[in-house]
């Protein structure tokens, strides 16, 4: 699934292509479950609310993108596992995936937008901007680990008597971290995925709020990791994949002690991390 990094590199590739133009028609070939309209809307379609509204601001809060629109309105587009922006010469051919096609106005006419998603779970939310950020999945986001600060990190997870990897990947604790990069903090961080937060020194908690920014940082300058399908809206791929250390190298050595990397399921997720490194 796309993490901050991957998110945030679809964010600056929609507004590097699309922010300022108007949509001039929308094509929804969309199961009914990916795409949600606010009830403020009084049952008028996607479609239709969209027509003629012009992009102002594409934003990321976790990993979720916020595209604003004139007419006080918000898309709120959550990739899930395989969606995808790609934004095309609007003669390309419709690919069996795109589930909705956004085309512009003169003189934008030319290219074209469009949501893919091959296993479906990503969703199009489109409300008014004022009601967007009181909807669940957005309103009990935690802080963005970008922005948050070593002592406020410290102090929101230092009394949390939880496991530390399933903790990181809570969206509601900090926003926008996932698998590849808990594993990869851990790692560096030289934790143990299954310790509890409560039982960190505050110098190791600091240490970790360093490499999360760090790691994420760095992903974000290498257009993030491409893993799985994740590609940015030209259809480019990341680079970050060939930087991982733990995430995914599972009987692979550890670079610092050559140990074997081992992958355990930990809460319901795997993770990556060394026995040697990351003692209990
Ligand atoms: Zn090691």
């Amino acid at each position: 699934m796309p993490e901050l990094p991957e998110v945030e590199t679809v964010v600056r590739g929609l507004r590097k292509t699309v922010l300022d133009k108007t949509i001039a028609k929308v094509i929804v070939d969309a199961p009914v479950k990916s795409i949600v309209v606010s009830e403020s809307f009084k049952s008028k379609s996607f479609e239709a609310i969209l027509k003629n509204k012009t992009i102002k601001q594409i934003n990321r809060r976790g990993k979720n993108i916020l595209i604003e629109l004139s007419g006080d309105l918000t898309l709120w587009v959550h990739l899930k596992m395989t969606g995808h922006f790609y934004y095309k010469d609007v003669s390309t051919e419709k690919e069996k995936h795109d589930l909705i096609t956004f085309q512009f106005k003169k003189p934008d006419s030319n290219f074209k937008l469009i949501f893919n998603d091959y296993r479906r779970f990503g969703r199009n939310r489109l409300y008014y901007s004022n009601e967007v950020m009181e909807q669940k999945g957005l309103k009990e986001l935690g802080p963005e680990p970008l922005e948050i600060s070593s002592d406020d990190f410290v102090t929101i997870v230092q009394s949390k008597n939880r496991m530390i990897k399933p903790a990181l990947l809570d969206q509601s604790l900090i926003a926008g971290i996932g698998n590849i990069y808990a594993d990869e903090a851990l790692y560096a961080s030289r934790i143990h995925p299954k310790r509890l937060f409560s039982s960190l020194s505050k110098k190791k908690l600091v240490e970790l709020h360093e490499h999360i920014q760090r790691i994420l940082s760095m992903a974000i300058d290498n257009m993030g990791s491409s893993v799985d399908t994740y590609t940015g809206v030209n259809g480019e791929t990341g680079k970050f994949q060939n930087y991982l250390k733990a995430y995914g190298n599972e009987g692979g050595a550890c670079e610092r002690c050559n140990k074997i990397i081992v992958r355990e399921k930990i809460g319901s997720r795997s993770a990556h991390y060394c026995p040697k490194c990351q003692k209990i």
